[in-house]
């Protein structure tokens, strides 16, 4: 038997497959397109002729394609559905919460022990030690898988059970990635119409949004702990800075659309009554049963 098998040997998949066979694991590989798989028999890799050949030599199975889809259709013939019977499968294609739960429940269906993850880095981070896999699902499947894991992302963290909160957490993430680029757009089109560079804008930016996320993070300890009450730059502060953005777009003949829809949240959040509070109480605006 190898070690592990992977199946998928698109950009991520290979960095994935290429890192495990330098760690010295035996592994075997299996992509749609073969010559992808080449460069890793100079690793010790080994070919397999079908995805059920890969599976059937290692306990553990390492899927990463295109998404869902593409994985449940290599994955859910008969020769793979039997084959990964009583082995450890480890998706870690994209998705939703909502499929990484219906994969556990087919999974548990056919005797496959299931773990659902997210790959919260880049090709080229993997194996390097910032490098973060969130993960969940079966735990005694986790015990098997985690050391191959952490080979591959040292930062990878075991989120329980539910196969959905490695997707979910990964959202949440990539939720703070989009508000942080549509913001620094909007940055950059304030800087062009007053006539300053986006070089210059960039040129202190990572450590100035550094302490704008070091304090979001305290504020998600408060949403959890409480003392939201208690702050020294509460929402409706805010709010009159971004009312100053909507002023200086409208002067100036540029889209004030991004300023405007984050004035609305704030907005709304200080109508019902958390104003004074810290950032962490816009939650209020979002929690299901409210406008
Ligand atoms: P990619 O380079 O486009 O590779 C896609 C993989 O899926 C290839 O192995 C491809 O096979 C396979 N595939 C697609 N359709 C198929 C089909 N109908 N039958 C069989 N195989 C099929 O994508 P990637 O960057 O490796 O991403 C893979 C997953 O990792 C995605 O879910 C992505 O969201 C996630 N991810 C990627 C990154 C990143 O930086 N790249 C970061 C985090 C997460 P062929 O080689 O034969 O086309």
């Amino acid at each position: 038997m190898a070690d592990v098998s992977f199946i998928g040997l698109g950009a991520m998949g290979f960095a994935l497959a290429d890192t495990a066979a330098k760690s010295g694991r035996e592994t075997v590989v299996w992509n749609r397109t073969r010559g992808k798989a080449l460069p890793l028999v100079e690793r010790n890799a080994t070919i397999a002729s079908s995805p059920a050949e890969a599976i059937s030599a290692s306990p553990l199975v390492v899927v990463c394609v295109s998404d869902y889809e593409t994985s449940n259709a290599l994955l859910g013939t008969n020769d793979c559905v039997s084959a990964l019977k009583g082995r450890v499968l480890v998706q870690l294609s994209s998705g939703s919460p909502r499929l990484a739960r219906a994969a556990l429940e087919s999974s548990k269906q056919a005797g496959i022990s299931y773990l659902d993850g997210e790959i919260a880095a880049y090709t080229d981070q993997i194996g390097r030690a910032d490098a973060q896999i969130l993960i969940a699902g079966d735990e005694e499947a986790y015990s098997t898988a985690e050391s191959l894991l952490k080979t591959l992302a040292p930062q990878t963290r075991y989120l329980g059970a539910d196969p959905a909160k490695s997707s979910a957490l990964n959202l949440a993430i990539l939720s703070g990635s989009v508000g942080l680029i549509a913001g620094i757009i909007n940055g950059a089109a304030i800087c062009e119409a007053a006539g300053i560079s986006p070089l210059e804008f960039g040129r202190d930016l990572p450590q100035l949004v550094m302490a704008d996320v070091d304090s979001i993070a305290e504020s998600m300890e408060k949403i959890e702990n409480g003392g939201l009450e208690i702050t020294d730059a509460p929402i409706e502060g805010w709010a009159a800075i971004i009312d100053l953005m909507i002023q200086f777009a409208e002067e100036n003949g540029y889209s004030a659309d991004v300023s405007k829809f984050i004035r609305q949240f704030f907005g709304q959040a200080a109508n019902q009554g958390f104003g004074s509070h810290d950032v962490g109480a816009l939650i209020h605006v979002l929690r299901p049963g409210k406008d």
